[in-house]
């Protein structure tokens, strides 16, 4: 099977295709028709082997992951998926691979709407990136600058659930079968919160998604919008879906704070839009929990129930710390 062959099998479709793609795959450039009104948000994620997955993952869920964790950055940004292109390297035309991976992007992409209208194909080490492409109305996108000391900070989701089966793969510790099975399926297979990123647009004064573990994620919401935060240790401790109840609280801390791969959303509102939160959560199907709030007094502070801070240090993963 050729390059081309191989394109066409597996990544061009006939029709469904997102009206906004003038010119899908077949020319040296597609086309996309922006709406009069609105602006494209566009972003990109790359995927590699051994860096972002095991060389054995599954190639269903990985075409997901691939797709998942674009969508969830147009999902921060409240824009509405359109279209995405994919550039792909590969060691070797593998027919069962390819077939899985496609099938686990497209499920997704059909599931949004959004169209494959180009890309790459070349030979090489396994490496996916992905780039997005989505709209929201002008001057209406989330950006992490817009928080302000008084604002409720609020999570969709579960947190630490995609660390703990991490670690769990990486041997470094032992998990009941069900509870890796649970927390695999956060790591493999995360949601992107689409929906709630576009009924969130004028409720948020800033969002952001969670890639890399909340603790260093929201430093970077509280550096764009220039405060600090208090969050609640008691809230956090709670948002670890899997093995909670054989986790003490300072292990459930260290893989919220420092998770990474929740792809949930993180945001700040005004506490006169909690019940506006609150409604945007259930119209999109994903509970959200308050954890702290912006104050004016830079830096991170973690809280206990009697008012006393925490003095753990909560690192991100940075890929060249
Ligand atoms: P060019 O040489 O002009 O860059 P290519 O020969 O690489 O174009 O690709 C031919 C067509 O197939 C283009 O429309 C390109 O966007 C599309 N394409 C290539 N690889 C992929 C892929 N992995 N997924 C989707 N479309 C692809
Ligand atoms: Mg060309």
């Amino acid at each position: 099977m050729g390059e081309f062959e191989l394109i066409r099998r597996y990544f061009q479709r006939p029709g469904g295709a997102n009206p906004a793609v003038a010119l899908g795959i077949g020319d040296d450039c597609a086309l996309l028709q922006a709406t009069p009104g609105t602006q494209l948000a566009i972003s990109s994620d790359m995927l590699v082997e051994g860096r972002h997955f095991f060389p054995d993952v599954d190639p269903e869920a990985l075409g997901h992951k691939a797709l998942a964790v674009n969508l969830s950055d147009l999902a921060a940004c409240g824009a509405r998926p359109l279209a995405f292109t994919l550039a792909l390297s590969l060691p070797r035309a593998d027919e069962a691979w390819l077939e899985g991976f496609a099938r686990g992007l497209f499920a997704l992409a059909d599931a949004h709407g959004c169209t494959l209208m180009g890309g790459d194909t070349t030979r090489g080490p396994l490496n996916i990136c992905i780039t997005v492409f989505g709209e929201v109305p002008s001057g209406q996108a989330l950006l992490r600058s817009g928080g302000r000391p008084g604002d409720e900070l609020w999570v969709s989701g579960t947190l630490g659930d995609a660390r703990l089966a991490l670690e769990a793969l990486q041997g470094k510790r032992s998990l009941p079968a069900e509870v890796l099975q649970a927390a695999r399926q956060r790591l493999e297979r995360p949601t992107p919160r689409v929906s709630l990123g576009q009924s969130l647009r004028g409720i948020a004064t800033a969002a952001m998604d969670l890639s890399d573990g909340l603790a260093g994620d929201l430093g970077h919401l509280l550096q764009a919008s220039g405060c600090g935060a208090r969050l609640d240790a008691a809230v956090l401790g709670t948002l670890l879906a899997a093995h909670a109840a054989s986790l003490d609280e300072a292990a459930r801390l260290a893989l919220v704070l420092g998770g990474g791969d929740d792809y949930e959303l993180l945001l700040s509102a005004p506490v006169a839009q909690q019940a506006a939160v609150q409604a945007a959560g259930r119209a999109a199907g994903v509970p959200l929990t308050r954890i702290g709030r912006l104050e004016a007094e830079p830096g991170l502070r973690v809280v206990d129930a009697q008012g006393r801070q925490l003095d753990g240090r909560y690192t991100s993963y940075d890929h060249f710390a």
